[in-house]
């Protein structure tokens, strides 16, 4: 959307946002250094990068309120569970918000006045049309300009490559549990220092986050990265035939499919675009609860 308005293709936007959560690859940081570069630059648009603090910093500190992130759980009887997603409201919905009121003129906790919005526009491609969404706050009218077009994935990836930015990267923590087994592979076969990293962040919230433990809410089981509820370095993230996950999903009573187990969870983390049953709260300041 950025280089569609930048080229002229799209209406000019008066500013790009980039959420950072602290924790994204070292691929995704280099991609968004050249987009500002060669394409928002050129054109005049601001990228303004955002954050309310490093996510994996925040897990590892006993002394910081942590936002939990999606973790897969091994409960004391045996049976799976998952933790709250709050990262996402956290992470990228309150910076951005902020940012915004900031942009208005109206910072927290002004009272903006009604028929005072930014069009906010989220890149959301038409095989994706279910998870576009209105923002919850009256101050953000929320756009899809790739719906309006009629642009699917393809087509997005197709201009991208005219552009020569076909290497786009996928935006996401490091570490986010809701990556498939392909993204753990690539961590791990491309960026040996990076998958170091997951690898040992994966180890230290086995017992839960920090701040949990701290106040003495521990958590009753065991935290993992990866879908299977293995250590991270021993989970199964090679390749799975269709055959052996027939025989997983046995084992394990998952409801993802291959496909999820491969390419992660569909509808991942986006703000505005969260899966259904992890949507933000309706209140100002975007903190998922
Ligand atoms: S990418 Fe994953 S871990 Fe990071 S904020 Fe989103 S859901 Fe949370």
């Amino acid at each position: 959307m950025l280089a569609l308005s930048a080229k002229g293709i799209l209406p000019r936007v008066d500013y790009a946002i980039f959420a950072d959560t602290g924790w994204e690859p070292r691929a995704v940081y280099t991609h968004l250094d050249r987009l500002e570069r060669e394409i928002a630059e050129p054109a005049g648009i601001p990228v303004l990068r955002v954050t309310s603090g490093n996510i994996r910093k925040d897990a590892l500190d006993p002394d910081h309120r942590f936002a939990s992130m999606p973790l897969y759980i091994l409960n004391q009887d045996g049976k799976p569970g998952m933790t709250r997603r709050q990262c996402t409201g956290e992470y990228k919905i309150k910076p951005i918000k902020k940012k915004v009121r900031e942009l208005l003129g109206f910072p927290y906790p002004a009272r903006i006045p009604r028929g005072t919005f930014v069009e906010q526009w989220v890149g959301i491609s038409t095989d994706e049309f279910h998870r576009a969404k209105d923002s919850d706050v009256q101050y953000m009218l929320n756009r899809h300009p790739l719906i309006d077009m009629g642009w699917s994935r393809s087509d997005c990836i197709r201009y991208l490559t005219s552009l020569g930015l076909a290497d786009t990267p996928k935006s996401s923590c490091l570490g986010c549990p809701f990556h498939g087994n392909a993204q753990w592979r690539s961590i791990r076969d491309a960026s040996p220092d990076e998958w170091a990293d997951v690898v040992e962040f994966d180890a230290a919230i086995r017992k839960g986050n920090a701040r949990a433990n701290a106040t003495g809410k521990r958590l009753l089981g065991e935290a993992f990265l990866h879908r299977s509820r293995v250590p991270l370095d021993q989970a199964p993230i090679d390749h799975v035939t269709a055959a052996e996950w027939a025989a997983l999903q046995q084992e394990l009573d998952d409801e993802a499919g291959l496909e999820e187990l491969e390419d992660g969870v569909i509808d991942g983390c986006s703000p505005w675009a969260c899966r259904g049953e992890v949507e933000p709260i309706q209140d100002d300041f975007g903190l998922a609860t």
